[in-house]
């Protein structure tokens, strides 16, 4: 899907976190109250008929997205933090950035297993960070009904790595 209201609503900051790095901004998104609607409408659409458990959202803008979205379905809410921000049992996934690592973690009795639930994050480009919570689900035991994104990079790989792994993963737009 290419969806040119959503891509409408994100904009580009050239060389940053780093040089070379285009980075797609979705907070104009997010600050417009329709598009924001729109948006959570679009993946609550897909979802509304996959008894859905809880929503993995990936810290951070996959928070926003994920527990909008939670909320929407009547579902619970799943984050999946930064290495060392979570205060019970944990465990950790670590992999490779689009620039530079990272380890993400979840709570140890976040999901049971055989539940089933849908991680979002707002935007694929390696898919390591998306690929590390699959992980960190499948751990859990949980059943994965889809990985979501609202955009998708993928001359960065990610998309074919998750397809690559059988979870195709379903985003609104890409660049
Ligand atoms: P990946 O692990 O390489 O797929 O990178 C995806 C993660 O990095 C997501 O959590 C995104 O929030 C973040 N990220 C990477 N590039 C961008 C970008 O251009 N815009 C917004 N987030 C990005």
């Amino acid at each position: 899907m290419n969806d040119a209201f959503f891509a409408s609503h994100i904009r580009t900051i050239a060389d940053w976190p780093q040089p070379g790095v285009q980075f797609r901004d979705i907070t104009p998104l997010l600050r417009d109250g329709a598009a924001f609607r729109r948006l959570i409408d679009a993946f609550a659409e897909r979802y509304a008929d996959s008894h859905i458990d809880a929503v993995v959202g990936i810290d951070a803008r996959g928070f926003i997205i994920g527990a909008a979205l939670a909320y929407r379905l009547g579902c619970g809410f799943i984050p999946v933090r930064k290495a060392g921000k979570l205060p019970f049992t944990t465990m950790q996934e670590s992999y490779a950035l689009e620039y530079g690592e990272a380890s993400i973690e979840v709570h140890t009795d976040a999901a049971l297993p055989g539940e089933h639930v849908l991680i979002i994050d707002d935007l694929i480009a390696t898919g390591g960070t998306l690929l590390a919570a699959v992980n960190l689900m499948t751990r859990l035991g949980a059943r994965i009904i889809e990985a979501a994104a609202v955009v998708d990079l993928p001359e960065l790989g990610g998309s074919a790595r998750l397809a690559e792994a059988g979870l195709p993963a379903f985003t609104l737009l890409h660049y």
